[in-house]
């Protein structure tokens, strides 16, 4: 498959990411690894790291992380759970993949990878068996491949199929 050729990085997605307030003093693994990745381990960022990864590979939206927010008692709103997951992107720590229009999914395997996309469930979930390209396009004259995205879009037959 040449599309293993792919680089992973978002070359037309990089950015800079505004200064952090506050330092956040531990030794917890998360603050290394924000760290590894040149972010400064703000508490927020921290807090956010540790209920992002703790849990191994998964797909979330700021939505199911914000209410996973509230339940562990941290006081953090929508917007900064949105903004702190645009940060962990930039800096290569998740993935963003838009199935629809108005919904992102952060996933926490960075790893060129096919999704299925469950339509009635709303729910993004990497396709269990390997997917075959036979062979990628060239880009157009003047231009790389930045990025591949599959997500095969889902949904259960109906009884009578
Ligand atoms: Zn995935």
């Amino acid at each position: 498959m040449n599309a293993g050729a792919i680089n992973e990085t978002d070359i037309c997605e990089s950015g800079s990411q505004a200064p952090a307030a506050t330092q956040f003093h531990d030794d917890a693994p998360a603050v290394a690894w924000l760290r590894e990745a040149g972010l400064r381990p703000t508490r927020q960022r921290v807090s956010l790291a540790e209920l992002l990864f703790d849990k191994g590979d998964r797909h979330v939206t700021a939505e199911i992380l914000h209410s996973e927010v509230l339940e562990a008692g941290v006081g953090l709103s929508l917007a900064t759970v949105y903004n702190t997951l645009n940060q962990f992107t930039r800096a290569g720590l998740l993935r963003r993949i838009g199935p629809t229009g108005s919904r992102s999914f952060f996933d926490t395997n960075t790893s060129v990878h096919p999704h299925f996309y469950l339509i009635g469930e709303d729910t993004l979930i990497d396709v269990p068996e390997p997917l075959v390209l036979e062979q990628m396009p060239n880009a157009l004259p003047g231009h790389e491949i930045a990025r591949l995205d599959i997500i095969i879009h889902i949904c259960r037959k109906s009884r009578d199929a």
